[in-house]
């Protein structure tokens, strides 16, 4: 087949084999180069939060295109200032809060690094993270990444990070006036949508308040609404030092942000980061416009009603497959009862179905924030339909080994 042979042969090969050719989206649905529809639960990795070639979306693109795309960090344009205060108005910062723009979750997550080194100097050489969290690909953020497979084919790391379990007891034995920061994802997405225990953002605020450490918070996964909150620290009541945010807050146009509060905002000085393309006005305008729209719909409050309808839906499925769901509002996982996660990736994408399987136990669900019952119900009849496909082929499998 045409495309999978010039994938193969032309494309980096750090990814698995591509699931499909993709040509068109429309809403939570997508359509392959043979005319097939999908109906789309992966929105991109929690990125398309409007869905596929939402209105608002395509004229803010369309517009600013033909406005002004870019000019450099020399100079300053409308959308770039508008986001940044409408960013710092979510997120509560009050006045003295600032953004930082990148073009990525990972350049999000390097600004919070040198952040925590700016903070730290020499007398705070130790960052703490949590095991098996996830905060990016690039030499600095994977050190910060606590998945030691990850990092073992590109060692040395940075040095100064450690890893610690997510708990408070855990925490308050790492921590002492070394630490310059604590790093968190408050949902642990790409480990299998595993939550944090209950009331540990609260004891991170004080315990590293208490030691002069900054709480980092990675919002990547988490933010722009996705939770039902406009970011998931929210839900706590704390008020972080830091956030970083990138997937859903472009919904498909690729852009990240760090958010400071309070006196980590004053850590930065001219020449100590930058990036090209960070901040551009194309960018930003979009990043905008999916925000606005966010507001305008009220779709953080859909994301917390829908995930619990969604939640509801999938606990209702007759499946021994089905082991619990985790997670919060339009961000989780559905806890299978066998390692089976890929094949039941595989045989939803067969019935229309697109979904994604982070571990072998877990089916991650982040779909368009936009996602209503017509949505939910047919996810579940495609879902369920693709568990009974699975569950059928096992069956299968064991009489086989029996007749055998
Ligand atoms: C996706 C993700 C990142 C990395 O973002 P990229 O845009 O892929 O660089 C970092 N942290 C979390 C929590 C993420 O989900």
């Amino acid at each position: 087949m045409a495309w999978q042979d010039d994938a193969g042969r032309d494309l980096v090969r750090s990814f698995g084999e591509r699931m499909a050719m993709l040509v068109r989206g429309e809403g939570s649905y997508l359509w392959d180069a043979d005319g097939k529809r999908y109906l789309d639960f992966l929105a991109g990795i929690a990125v398309d939060s409007l869905g596929h070639a939402h209105p608002v979306f395509v004229e803010a693109i369309a517009t600013q295109a033909a406005t002004l795309a870019h000019v450099s960090n020399y100079f300053a344009t409308p959308p770039q200032l508008e986001l940044a205060a409408r960013l710092k108005r979510l997120a509560g910062t009050g006045e003295s809060g600032r953004v930082y723009f990148g073009n990525s979750g990972a350049e999000a997550n390097e600004a919070a690094f040198k952040l925590a080194r700016l903070h730290g100097g020499a007398d705070r050489p130790r960052i703490l993270a949590l095991k098996d969290a996830f905060h990016g690909r690039t030499m600095g953020t994977l050190a910060l990444t606590g998945k030691p497979w990850m990092q073992e084919p590109f060692l040395p790391m940075t040095p100064g990070v450690e890893f610690i379990d997510s708990s408070v007891e855990a925490l308050e034995a790492a921590m002492d006036d070394r630490v310059a920061a604590l790093f968190v994802e408050p949902v642990k997405g790409e480990a299998g949508v595993i939550d944090l225990p209950e009331g540990f953002l609260q004891a991170a605020r004080e315990i590293t308040r208490s030691h002069g450490a900054l709480l980092i918070v990675d919002e990547i996964q988490t933010g722009a609404g996705r939770t039902g909150e406009w970011f998931a620290f929210q839900h706590a009541g704390i008020v972080p030092d830091a956030i970083t945010v990138a997937k859903g807050m472009g919904g498909g146009f690729p852009i990240g942000a760090m958010i400071t509060f309070g006196a980590a905002s004053d850590l930065f000085y001219p020449g100590t980061h930058g990036s090209t393309f960070g901040g551009n006005a194309l960018g930003t305008a979009v990043a905008g416009a999916v925000l606005g729209e966010i507001e305008r719909a009220g779709l953080v409050e859909n994301a917390a009603e829908r995930g619990e309808q969604l939640r509801t839906a999938i606990l209702g499925i007759d499946s021994d497959l089905i082991g619990g769901v985790r997670g919060r509002g339009l961000l989780l996982g559905v806890a299978l009862t066998h390692p089976i996660a890929k094949a039941v990736v595989a045989a939803a994408q067969e019935h229309g179905l697109i979904i994604n399987a982070p571990n072998d136990e877990t089916i991650r669900l982040v779909p368009a924030l936009t996602i209503g019952d017509v949505e939910i119900d047919e996810f579940v009849s495609l879902f369920a339909h693709a568990l009974s496909t699975v569950a059928d082929a096992l069956l299968l499998e064991n009489t086989t080994e029996v007749h055998a």
